[in-house]
């Protein structure tokens, strides 16, 4: 990402959510973006994710520039390379939890096998389910297997725990990094919940639409050794 800049005209009032950010992410990292409401992140991870397009600056994927794209090839961008996990799972509701992972599969090319990744997620004996039949960390892990079936290169999560109980939550953060781990995704998730970031290779911080800081993680935590 490079010097990214987002401002909204509202009317008269023009909002920056985001000033020159300059950012780097590599294949593999877990990255964790922390920041107060109102600060940027979603903005930045939908940037990066193909989602919004920036006011000014550049978007690469290795020597690939993707703020050059149409929207054709921005739609193949976010199908094939970028997985998405929302905070309120965003699940087709008439639709069973593999028939929400199958659907997603159905547009890529590089799909993975959908009853191993949903065997990975836990989610063998709820596989006929229709989302409101089960409970919301099961949701979120239906979530994730579907992001996750596409094969992308990277897994972008907005908040991914925010709608979850805390022991739930720390389940899903594991899932994420076995994920991370396993299958070698980049994996970035925002988040209000700052322990978090001791698993993470980088926690990056943000302000008032600015990076404020970057740490590196030399050892990172497993999130079960985390005390929340
Ligand atoms: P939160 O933690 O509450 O989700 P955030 O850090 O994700 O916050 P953003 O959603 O990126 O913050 O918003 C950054 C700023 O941009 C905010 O001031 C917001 O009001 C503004 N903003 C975001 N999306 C739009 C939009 N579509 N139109 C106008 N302003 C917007
Ligand atoms: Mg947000």
């Amino acid at each position: 990402v490079e010097n990214i800049s987002k401002i909204y005209q509202m009317g008269e009032v023009e909002v920056t959510a985001a000033k020159n950010i300059n950012l780097e992410l590599y294949q593999g990292e877990f990255v964790v973006i922390l920041g107060p409401s109102g600060s940027g992140k979603s903005t930045l991870l939908n940037i990066i994710g193909g989602m919004d397009l920036p006011t000014e600056g550049r978007v690469f994927l290795k020597e690939e520039e993707i703020t050059k794209y149409n929207d054709k090839r921005l739609t193949n961008y976010r199908r094939e390379k970028i997985g998405f996990v929302f905070q309120f799972y965003n699940l087709m509701a008439n639709l069973t939890a593999r028939e929400n992972v199958e659907l997603a599969t159905e547009i890529c090319k590089d799909a993975l096998d959908i009853d191993e990744i949903m065997k990975a997620v836990g989610l063998e004996d709820r596989k006929d389910h229709f989302p409101a039949q089960m409970s919301g960390g099961e949701q979120q892990r239906v979530a994730i297997a579907r992001a996750v079936a596409k094969n992308p290169l990277i897994l972008l999560c907005d908040e991914p725990t925010g709608a979850l109980d805390f022991e739930t939550g720390i389940k899903i953060l594991s899932l994420l990094k076995k994920i991370n781990k396993e299958l070698n995704k980049t994996v970035v998730i925002i988040t209000h919940n700052m322990p978090i970031g001791d698993m993470a290779d980088r926690v990056i911080k943000m302000r008032s639409g600015e990076l404020v800081e970057i740490k590196e993680n030399k050892n990172p935590i497993p999130p079960e050794r985390i005390e929340w």
